[in-house]
């Protein structure tokens, strides 16, 4: 216990300039019934999760028990990997191999007194309604809109007009090299995760023909080693991102390729990052990020001040560090058709008539307003094509090949789509073809 007999001393001190705010009345305070003591014992005994322990969690945890929360509760599945060590600060080497909730959870307690956190090493999906109840802000510090997805399904599922306990806010960060944004979702009330899906559509894919026959950029050379030379060529049998002599052999690839087209700035990194998919992870994104949500936080739970998210107000704060600094904070509006929080049937463009439901199927995927990887497909009659289980798999398999047209699928007719990633979820979509050119 060598750091509480380091920080005693200071105990007082760190908490005077939060109880100079929390503690007296403030715009959105009601004079008459406002009681500062009050507002600080609400707070600690709220209850409050945090999702994810890496580079924006460890920053959250931090910012939330120095700001006055004492019962959080966090979420993460990883262990902790010697890579992550540059950011994420709560963890040391020894600590490699171990789980980040567990050791981010023991540290800030360590450091915190009468912080009590809670660690959970598993997957978001491994709990039920019931355990997401008991808590009273949800603060998602995550990379994978996957995940983000699935809470705010559940939080929008889990509303319950009669019941004001059943509304629990949700703060979301995100970042991405050096932008990132910050937003809060008052579940059925404003805007949710789903209605803002098209604000993080998936990256372009560059069309294979680029690739095969005129690369303008180092990372088409890599794709085409990546795709094309690699597949040709098996020099081994499976490609291992992870193995050295495999990305060199990448590299080496697409060099050649790059110095043939004349394009420079292939490098052993870049190849590694293009396959690999990363985006540079930047602490300092984090640390912004995660300060205005531990901010949205305290303010939600203290009314200190107005927070974002409020009905008819901003609730979106993007950040970018791309050029200079620039912040803008926006309201983004709750869509009618989001198939999570409204209840109309959202349009689905098709782009070709001709188009077989395999192609539909696969256009889930990219499409920025779907995002859906594993889709089963029913329209309003019949059942067109089901990814499990494995025997109504086979029997609507053959479907894949025909038509919408011979399918009986027509324009404006609506479809229901489900997906494993989002089992409570079915999406309305509403089929629009884009007439054929003349
Ligand atoms: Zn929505």
């Amino acid at each position: 216990m060598a750091s509480a007999e380091v920080y005693p001393a200071s105990e007082p001190a760190r908490w005077k300039y939060l109880d100079n705010i929390r503690t007296r009345a403030g715009p959105l305070t009601n004079p008459d019934i406002f009681d500062g003591q009050v507002v600080a014992q609400n707070m600690e005994n709220m209850k409050i999760l945090v999702i994810g322990a890496g580079g924006l969690g460890c920053e959250i945890l931090k910012n939330l028990a120095l700001s006055g929360f004492k019962d959080i509760h966090v979420i993460d599945m990883d262990t902790i990997d010697i890579s992550n060590l540059n950011r994420q600060f709560l963890f040391r080497q020894s600590d490699v191999g171990s789980f980040k909730a567990e050791v981010a959870a023991r540290f800030v307690e360590r450091r915190v007194k009468g912080v009590k956190i809670t660690p959970y090493n598993c997957k978001i999906q491994d709990f039920d309604e019931d355990f997401y109840m008991q808590f009273q802000l949800v603060v998602c510090g995550l990379d994978s809109i996957e995940a983000r997805r699935w809470i705010n399904a559940m939080l929008v599922n889990m509303v319950d007009e009669e019941a004001v306990d059943s509304y629990k806010p949700l703060i979301d960060g995100g970042t991405e090299g050096f932008k990132g944004q910050a937003r809060v979702i008052f579940p059925t009330v404003t805007s949710c995760i789903e209605c803002q899906l098209d604000m993080h559509a998936p990256r372009a894919a560059v069309p294979l023909c680029t690739l095969a026959s005129i690369p303008r950029q180092p990372e088409h050379c890599i794709e085409w080693a990546h795709v094309i030379a690699w597949d040709k060529e098996k020099p081994f049998p499976k490609l291992d991102n992870d193995d050295p002599e495999h990305i060199t052999w990448l590299y080496q690839k697409a060099l050649t390729r790059a110095q043939e087209f004349k394009i420079s700035g292939v490098t052993y990194s870049l190849t590694q990052g293009v396959v690999k998919n990363i985006i540079p992870a930047i602490a300092a994104t984090n640390s912004v990020i995660a300060a205005a949500c531990c901010n949205e936080a305290f303010k939600i739970a203290s009314n200190c001040a107005p927070c974002l998210g409020m009905p008819g107000e901003n609730n979106y704060m993007m950040y970018s560090g791309n050029d200079s600094i620039y912040t803008y904070t926006f309201q983004h509006e709750k869509k009618d058709d989001c198939p999570v929080c409204g209840n109309l049937a959202r349009e689905l463009v098709i782009e070709n008539p001709e188009w077989t439901l395999r192609e539909l199927v696969d256009s889930f995927a990219v499409r920025p307003e779907a995002q859906l990887k594993k889709p089963s497909i029913r329209s309003e009659s019949k059942t067109l094509y089901m990814q499990s289980p494995a025997s109504l798999e086979e029997q609507t398999r053959p479907n894949l090949d025909k038509t919408l047209k011979e399918l009986g699928l027509t324009d404006g007719q609506e479809i229901g789509v489900t997906d494993p990633a989002f089992a409570t979820v079915s999406f309305k979509f509403k089929l629009k073809f884009k007439q054929a050119a003349a």
